[in-house]
């Protein structure tokens, strides 16, 4: 089967006890045992397993597996899903040993920078964070005790773009585990597992659940790996698990993806090829310009460059922020991947230690119709 099919049929068959089409949200915490103290339906307790929770881990996995999902190499890849993209990013994390290295991307998600410095430094993780657009930085950064590279493409909020297939051969010569962060890409855009990752995070608080009300998160990988058994093993013990409601939000969400990354690449690249015009901007960072330093690798390891996108505006932090200032169909929030657009000054929302320039705005292009999107621009920029 192919996306679009896998997003509404790999998850679930009519429920066999009601003939609902959709599947139902289970929310007891307990299943009752037989007689002779079997679980014939195989659900003991809530935090270990949940239908629910379990229909949203087979359509993460069919999604990130592709095609071959229903062949034999994608039969064995699968989910773990989480409370938040940021509990499954622990996960990966709590699943090395302290001693272990780590190497991240120097623009990694600021939530990622932060459970590596706050949370993971202490217990004896170590981090290098490196350009990983630049392979010669990622090899200079191996050590003997490297155990995972983990990457994010695009990249936030610079939309820098990694060759995962290029990381990938590196981590495998240094024995390293890959970790590819899919969360601005998504399974309809890009498939990490096929470019040699080991393991894809996602935050599905974005573009999976799509309409900005579910957080959660999740990691896919072969199940037959030391590295996936273990996060696999954390999810059920530590118990960060994704509550039946955000499972079923989510599923609801996925069963559209392809067609909305669709919808956001499309009036992404409207909205970038205007914003390359206009003399108030600097510059536009979107890799479906062909002037991207990343639009090649794009065009090849992307189905579509994505909804996401960032500006510098002339001028600097006061112009940047009277720009979205003044927006009426872009929201100023935080976050991205819902059908509404947003608009974010991003330095001021990572804290002082952020790396990230001052006169850069986010903008997270949504479903509206473009000629509205343009329109509420071009009147933020002129200014009136
Ligand atoms: C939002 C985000 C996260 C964190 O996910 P939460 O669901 O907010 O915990 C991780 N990575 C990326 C790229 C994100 O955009």
């Amino acid at each position: 089967m192919r996306f679009e099919t896998l997003a509404i049929h790999a998850d679930h068959e009519s429920d066999p006890a009601t003939g609902a089409v959709t599947p139902p949200l289970h929310l007891s915490t307990t299943f009752e045992r037989q007689p002779d103290g079997s679980y014939p339906h195989g659900y003991v307790y809530i935090r270990s397993e949940n239908p629910t929770r379990d229909a949203l881990e087979r359509l993460l996995a069919a999604l990130e597996a592709g095609e071959a999902a229903d062949a034999d190499a994608g039969g064995q890849v699968e989910a773990a899903a989480f409370a938040s993209g940021s509990a499954a990013t622990a996960a990966v994390f709590q699943a090395l040993a302290p001693g272990d290295h780590v190497i991240a991307p120097d623009d990694v998600y600021h939530g990622t920078v932060n459970l590596l410095r706050t949370v993971f430094a202490p217990w004896g993780l170590d981090a290098t964070f490196v350009d990983m657009t630049d392979p010669a930085a990622i090899e200079a950064a191996l050590r003997p005790e490297t155990r995972l590279i983990w990457v994010e493409s695009p990249s936030n909020p610079l939309l820098k773009i990694t060759d995962i297939a290029r990381v990938s051969a590196i981590a495998r010569g240094a024995g390293a585990a890959l970790v590819c962060d899919n969360t601005w890409a998504t399974p309809a855009l890009q498939r990490p597992l096929a470019l040699g990752a080991d393991l894809v995070v996602h935050s599905t608080t974005k573009y999976l659940g799509g309409h900005s009300d579910t957080l959660g998160g999740a990691v896919i990988g072969r199940a037959d790996t030391a590295l996936f058994t273990r996060v696999r093993a954390l999810q059920r013990a530590a118990g960060a698990v994704l509550s039946p409601f955000d499972s079923w939000l989510t599923l609801r969400g996925a069963r559209t993806l392809a067609y909305r990354m669709r919808g956001h690449s499309e009036h992404a690249l409207a909205v970038a090829r205007f914003l390359a015009e206009r003399p108030e901007i600097e510059t536009v960072h979107y890799p479906g310009l062909s002037g991207h330093p990343g639009h090649d690798i794009a065009a090849r390891q992307m189905a579509l460059p994505g909804g996401m996108l960032s500006i510098l505006v002339c001028g600097g932090e006061e112009a940047a922020m009277a720009v979205a200032a003044r927006t009426r169909v872009f929201t100023r929030a935080t976050s991205l991947g819902g059908v509404e657009s947003l608009i974010e000054h991003r330095a001021s929302i990572e804290g002082p230690q952020s790396r990230t320039p001052r006169n850069l705005l986010r903008l997270s292009i949504g479903l509206e119709h473009p000629d509205d999107l343009i329109a509420d621009l071009e009147r933020a920029l002129v200014g009136d």
